[in-house]
């Protein structure tokens, strides 16, 4: 596809911007060389204590807030699934050590809510990367209700909110597994302990996670 006429078309009309800042690149859908250099940042995650007392490791590729968050948003509210090869190419060039698990599960968003966004992000993220791996995504969770934005709720409300939101929708798959969960991003970790909670009830034997972006050091 790189250099088919279609594309070589595309380029003319519609020369390739970096995402972020609307610089020119050369390639579509890439990062230009300032951004990329501005929000590649591996790390291994610091969890809040109730997130950490369930995960092994945990890694981000970038920050958020002063990172990713435009481009993170443009995915899931505006659709914007072309920003997937940066996202990818970021992953990729990120050079995080070896993941090793018998399943990636992302975190799962309610069927309306997937029904209307066409894609879950975490999966559309992470399948290109995790597919080099060789490590299967399973939809091992589920959401059985729409749960409010808990952006801007106190922690006791966030677990209120969450309560009964998941269900495990492949109990016997996780049991005794290596599981890496996967997620666009960390803030809070309210979701992301509910999620690693249930798998960790369903016996999975060890949880590791993954996020594109987080601001825990
Ligand atoms: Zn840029």
């Amino acid at each position: 596809m790189a250099h088919s006429p279609v594309s070589l078309l595309l380029d003319f009309l519609f020369p390739p911007r970096c995402p972020l800042c609307r610089a020119y690149v050369e390639t579509r859908g890439t990062l230009c060389a300032a951004c990329r250099q501005m929000v590649l940042r591996p790390h291994r995650l610091a969890l809040p204590p109730a997130l950490a007392a369930l995960v092994h490791e945990a890694w981000a590729v970038a920050p958020y807030h002063e990172g990713l968050q435009p481009v993170i948003r443009a995915l899931k509210y505006g659709r914007k699934r072309a920003l997937l090869p940066a996202f990818h190419t970021l992953l990729v060039a990120a050079g995080l050590p070896l993941l090793r698990a018998d399943f990636a599960v992302p975190v799962p968003l309610h069927a309306a809510r997937e029904r209307e966004r066409g894609f879950n992000q975490a999966e559309a993220i992470f399948h290109a990367y995790l597919a080099a791996q060789q490590i299967p995504i399973l939809r091992a969770l589920a959401r059985t209700r729409p749960t409010p934005p808990l952006y801007g709720l106190a922690p006791h409300e966030r677990k209120a909110a969450l309560r009964g939101a998941f269900a495990l929708a492949e109990p016997i798959a996780i049991r005794s597994r290596h599981i890496l969960l996967i997620d666009d991003i960390l803030t809070t970790g309210a979701t992301l302990t509910a999620c690693a909670h249930l798998l960790k009830k369903g016996g999975a034997a060890r949880i590791d996670l993954l996020v594109l972006a987080s601001d825990h050091a």
